[in-house]
């Protein structure tokens, strides 16, 4: 499906357009089953499956037929906010298997937390761990607790999506880490559980990542010459996906083996929390050329999808592969097209939006294209800016396609507001 533009398994993206407009983001069942099954089978490989949970970042895709169909393959959930624990619980996931990150978890989303059962909160500051201890006394529980450690290696990242630096905001920097330990092991209403880290995202190297792992399984085997063992070790997310055809991003099996091999032979439970590579590649936007727009210097496709629907070009200047659906009945003179650069562009008023940059595509208005990999961090991402309602979002299993989100409609994207009162 990566590289296809017309089909998604068994169905004509033209007919999707036709029934759900446009823009729309499209995912496959299978593309979305096939992911899981590759972390679960690199596992398996290694005799890991069975003491690992693999926990979605939700962040990545939030959409609940997505949490639904991940929580019936077995999975657990990394959260980062009242709202997605909301969500996950919605979609039918075990509040047993949710992880929860974060770095500014509130006393509210601490008690919600608590209250449903969730699997461990990965805490991220000294002072969090005082403020979790607190909320735990006040609701008679005691909280499960992973310190999320900074192993301060370089995931060789975008710096925006570069997180285990030491001057990164998350976690705890790996010095502190052995004293915060010994610290939470005499809170009364804290029950230390693991270890956690996640470097970053989008990671196309595997060493970064097993130069972290050795770091934490040093610092566990130290905890426990103190007298404080740990039950799981999570090793968090980040494996990167292929954007470019002509870049190609490892398999799960190659990118995992490195960390794996290490794991193999140790008592604690494993967890990972992969985003990006469970969703990246399942899902697409699809779009509709309006207006084509030549220039003397650069040529414009303005389509109708823009950076509010998919925000990664403007905000990490990220490329996405973009491809023409094909046959449409509403292009007008699709064989005279002749093959041009293009901007492709969306409606909004900013010259950051843009969703590819120098694209050679032979275009009518009308066309549809297909931007693909889009399944992570777009819809999650979207917002209403410009007042421009969020896509439909449509889900493929064979020949079906499922509804998922319904097009928002404009009148609610005001519904929540309202004007002075009339004075006099
Ligand atoms: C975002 C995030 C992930 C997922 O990262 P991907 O790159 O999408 O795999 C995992 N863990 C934490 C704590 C995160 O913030």
């Amino acid at each position: 499906m990566h590289d296809g533009g017309l089909h998604v398994e068994g169905v004509a993206l033209t007919d999707v357009a036709t029934r759900f407009g446009t823009p729309c983001y499209v995912y496959s069942r299978a593309a979305l089953t096939m992911a899981y099954a590759a972390y679960r089978d690199a596992l398996q490989a290694h005799g890991l499956a069975e003491r690992s949970l693999i926990c979605y970042a939700v962040k990545a895709n939030s959409n609940l037929a997505i949490l639904n169909l991940f929580a019936e393959l077995g999975a657990g959930f990394d959260i980062v906010s009242g709202g997605e624990l909301a969500r996950v619980i919605a979609a039918g996931g075990d509040p047993g298997k949710i992880v929860f990150s974060g770095v500014g978890k509130s006393r509210e989303e601490m008690r919600a937390a608590l209250e449903a059962g969730i699997h461990c909160f990965n805490v991220e500051s000294a002072s969090e761990l005082e403020h979790l201890s607190e909320v735990a006394g006040s609701v008679g529980r005691r909280a499960p607790v992973s310190l999320r450690v900074n192993p301060d290696v370089d995931p060789k990242t975008h710096p925006y999506i570069s997180t285990g630096l030491k001057n990164a905001k998350f976690g705890v920097a790996f010095d502190e880490a052995f004293a915060l330990y010994r610290r939470a092991a005499t809170l009364p209403h804290i029950a230390v559980k693991g270890i956690d880290c996640h470097i970053g995202s989008q990671l196309l190297d595997p060493a970064p990542a097993a130069e972290a792992a050795d770091k934490v399984l040093a610092l566990v085997d130290r905890l426990a010459a103190a007298g404080i063992a740990l039950e799981h070790i999570d090793l968090g997310g980040g494996m990167g996906i292929q954007y470019r055809t002509d870049e190609p991003a490892p398999a799960a099996a190659e990118y995992l083996a490195p960390m794996l091999s290490r794991l193999a032979g140790r008592r604690e439970k494993l967890m990972f929390e992969p985003g990006r590579s469970l969703v990246g590649n399942a899902g697409l936007l699809l779009t509709r050329v309006e207006v084509l727009k030549p220039g003397e210097e650069k040529h414009f496709a303005v389509v109708d999808a823009a950076m509010n629907d998919l925000m990664r070009p403007a905000l990490y200047d990220a490329w996405h592969d973009i491809a023409r659906v094909g046959a449409d009945t509403t292009a007008k003179g699709a064989a005279t097209a002749e093959t041009m650069s293009y901007e492709i562009v969306g409606p909004v008023c900013e010259s950051g939006d843009f969703l590819g940059h120098d694209r050679l595509l032979a275009l009518n208005e009308g066309d549809l294209l297909a931007i693909l990999s889009a399944g992570a961090y777009g819809m999650a991402m979207a917002s209403n800016y410009n007042s421009r309602p969020r896509p439909a979002e449509v889900m493929v299993d064979g020949s079906i396609v499922h509804l998922i989100r319904r097009r928002e409609d404009v009148t609610q994207l005001f519904v929540l507001e309202s004007t002075l009162p009339r004075e006099g």
